[in-house]
């Protein structure tokens, strides 16, 4: 309220704010930011006026609210690589574009609902047929066949590796509940992801759950985390997409869809995974698989999951690759640095491992491994990469642009249009983009094996073609190539196919 013409305002109404300011200032519930500036404008009391100068600047910087948000280079968002400009547009621009038809209301609908898929009688992991037995022995390795899995479970393969995977993390003793209510859990989330979408199906729940569990069983996050994190984990992969419509954030903001609605347009879809998740597995005890944890173990397990299933959204990839990298490389790569020294023999593993695991740094961890585990298509064995290069392109060309196309919506990718689309381009750009980076950076806490095999580079990479022609042995080729031509070539050469562009 104004002051003017209050009795209490004009003169004594300033003595009274000041008093209110100083009062403000003296509380103890100081945000780090603020102590950051205040050390910062002192600090300029006391210097030459270029420092001062520069500290301007780096206050102009701190005052942002998106301090973590990286700029994007410019040649991400450049004219003449429209495949490029399209996939940071669609999947992390902040600005969606705008309809050109207002009538957004007639088009509200809310995501499409699959057909539940029968439930499976299977009861315990001991009921699993033997022919799907043998194929989950290999479980364990990177190279692991989810789509024959896909096959010999009629697409049913996240129920069947679920009830696996959590056996061999021991994930119903740590809930303390019996198997059954794991499998019906399992077969509830599992008939809640449409089979009719090409890629953000079951299988591909599966996938992240399988490559979760492979990143959780790394020597570095199996001594950071512990079972409650890789609990976490494994729910929030199994539950990171359910639901999933097959149009992403961008298409739902555009048409007005409810769900856009009901969250603000923000994080859309991963919002919505998250909350579903949760609603039903409340639904019934008969599927709760938290009903025997304490208050407090379930609060912190719950807000674990959502933070993870919220940190697949794509917009916010920079800024997760950014503190992670900030925090957790540079951490560990001080930490064997000063290993590597002579003189400070106190760095060892052990260091690393007490430095890591603080909350906040396994917060930063769990983050990019479900980001890793849901974007690891590029850095699988051949057969699987290329099969799952088909399935997002046939999803965003089918099931959204043909749409957009028919409904008058704007095009998010233009690239994914069916008559145009070039797979080889679209992957080469998207691991150029988000992969070479990420993995880069994710290397530092476990080595994901596909992208260092010289023996598969060579029957498909171009370069090592030549150097095999040169008479170099896998290890010259491994040393003469770094992983990120190994996989920007792999996936050029493997995915172009005749027919293709
Ligand atoms: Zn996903």
């Amino acid at each position: 309220m104004s002051a003017v013409g209050c009795p209490s305002g004009g003169v004594h109404g300033v003595p009274r704010r000041r008093e209110s300011v100083a009062r403000i200032h003296s509380m103890t519930i100081e945000a780090p930011i603020t102590k950051v500036i205040n050390m910062i404008n002192v600090a300029q009391e006391s210097s030459p006026a270029t420092v001062v100068q520069a500290l301007d600047k780096v206050l102009e910087i701190l005052r942002t609210s998106e301090l973590y948000a990286p700029h994007l280079p410019p040649q991400l968002g450049r004219d003449d690589d429209p495949m490029t400009s399209d996939l940071v547009g669609g999947l992390v621009s902040q600005n969606m574009k705008r309809r050109m038809s207002g009538n957004e209301s007639q088009h509200q609908r809310t995501a499409h609902h699959g057909h539940p898929q029968s439930l499976t009688p299977l009861a315990s992991l001991s009921q699993i047929p033997e022919h799907v037995q043998s194929i989950l022995e290999r479980e364990p390795t990177w190279d692991f066949d989810i789509i024959q899995l896909e096959e010999a479970t009629n697409k049913r393969p996240l129920v069947y590796l679920g009830l696996k995977t959590f056996a061999r993390f021991a994930v119903c003793e740590f809930l303390s509940i019996p198997e059954s209510v794991l499998v019906a859990w399992l077969q509830l989330i599992e008939s809640s992801y449409h089979d009719s979408n090409h890629y953000h199906n079951s299988t591909h729940a599966a996938d992240v759950l399988h490559a979760s569990a492979y990143f959780l069983e790394c020597e570095r996050t199996k001594t950071v985390f512990d079972a409650a994190d890789c609990v976490a984990c494994l729910i929030a992969a199994a539950v990171h997409d359910v639901d999933h419509p097959a149009r992403t954030n961008a298409f739902l903001v555009n048409e007005g869809n409810q769900l856009a609605l009901l969250y603000n347009d923000l994080a859309v879809l991963e919002n919505h995974h998250a909350s579903l998740a949760f609603r039903l597995t409340h639904k019934d005890p008969s599927v709760n698989i938290f009903q025997n944890l304490s208050r407090e173990d379930y609060r912190a397990l719950r807000q674990s999951i959502i933070d993870m299933v919220l940190a697949t959204e794509m917009k916010q990839h920079f800024e997760h690759l950014s503190k992670f990298t900030h925090s957790i490389n540079k951490t560990v790569l001080k930490c064997e640095d000063e290993a590597s020294e002579p003189s400070s023999g106190s760095f060892d593993n052990e260091t690393i491992f007490q430095q890591l695991s603080t909350p906040e740094n396994r917060t930063l961890i769990k983050r990019m491994l479900i980001k890793c585990a849901d974007v690891s298509n590029p850095v699988r064995p051949t057969h699987l990469c290329s099969v799952w290069a088909e399935r997002i392109a046939e999803e965003y060309c089918q099931q959204q642009t043909d749409e957009e196309k028919e409904r008058g919506l704007p095009v998010v990718m233009a690239v994914f249009d069916r008559k145009t689309c070039s797979i080889p381009k679209s992957q080469t750009s998207f691991i150029d983009v988000f992969i070479n980076d990420m993995f880069g950076a994710w290397d530092l806490i476990t080595e994901t094996p596909v992208v260092t095999r010289a023996q598969e580079v060579q029957t498909m990479c171009p370069m090592a073609a030549c150097a095999a022609a040169d008479g170099l042995s896998s290890r010259d080729l491994d040393r003469k190539c770094s992983k990120r031509d190994v996989l920007r070539l792999k996936n050029v050469s493997v995915l172009k196919k005749p027919g293709v562009n």
